[in-house]
């Protein structure tokens, strides 16, 4: 599943080539060029993660970066801050406000994915193209391939969005809700039982290898990935 990555920059030039190297890496770019034009992009949907230039005309990025920590629905919005700032004085301001990371202009381009899927990984392990292993089971979201105990397994775009979640947060219980959430993506309204259908599917997909029984139902709460 691509990255979408929320650019805000409003020098066109830097813009321009922060884009075509995203879209270059396989990730989604959409661009801001104010404070206010990235509040309005995340209006309507909110993104993966938001590279955030510290200089711009009207509300700054530090001022930005504060408003997305306090509001519910972004605080935990994966923030890199790009800066022509270089002292460590502006640094901390930066990490106290919120953002993850923090990169100083000019950046190469190398410099800038190794941040970004740094802070994916850390933020978001399953929007990154790293393949992850689970007892036997394998996902490759680059190949888009699944083996199970090194058989093919197939299943439809929306098993495997919800099985690369499930492997990248092993363990922990998911109420169908936060499953939505996390998978179909958020300002999308599905019914939950839509939820039960698509985990319907995925166990029947991963019966080849058996490793239907790791997708656990715990009563009243939602859905577990695990092997006990
Ligand atoms: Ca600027």
């Amino acid at each position: 599943m691509p990255a979408q990555i929320l650019v805000v920059e409003d020098e066109p030039a830097i813009q321009e080539l922060i884009a075509l190297n995203l879209e270059q890496a396989g990730q989604r770019p959409v661009m801001a060029s104010s404070a206010e034009q990235a509040l309005e992009r995340i209006q309507e949907a909110l993104p993966d993660l938001v590279l955030l230039d510290w200089m711009l005309p009207g509300q700054s990025g530090l001022e930005l970066a504060r408003r997305l920590r306090g509001d519910a629905r972004t605080k935990k919005l994966p923030i890199i801050m790009l800066t022509a700032r270089g002292d460590e004085e502006d640094k901390l301001r930066g990490l106290e406000t919120g953002a993850d990371d923090y990169i100083t202009k000019p950046f190469s381009v190398k410099e800038l994915q190794a941040r970004i899927k740094a802070v994916l990984r850390r933020r978001a392990p399953e929007i990154t193209d790293d393949a992850v292993e689970y007892h036997g089971l394998r996902l490759d979201p680059a190949s888009h391939r699944i083996t199970g105990k090194g058989k093919d397994l197939a299943m439809g775009p929306t098993e495997f969005r919800l099985l690369h979640f499930f492997m990248t947060h092993p363990e922990r219980v998911y109420s169908r809700t936060q499953l939505l959430d996390q998978v179909w993506g958020d300002h999308v309204f599905i019914e939950e039982r839509t939820v039960d259908v698509h985990i319907r599917r995925l166990r029947s997909a991963l019966e080849k290898s058996g490793h239907h029984a790791f997708i656990q139902t715990i009563r009243g709460s939602g859905y577990r990935f695990s092997r006990a």
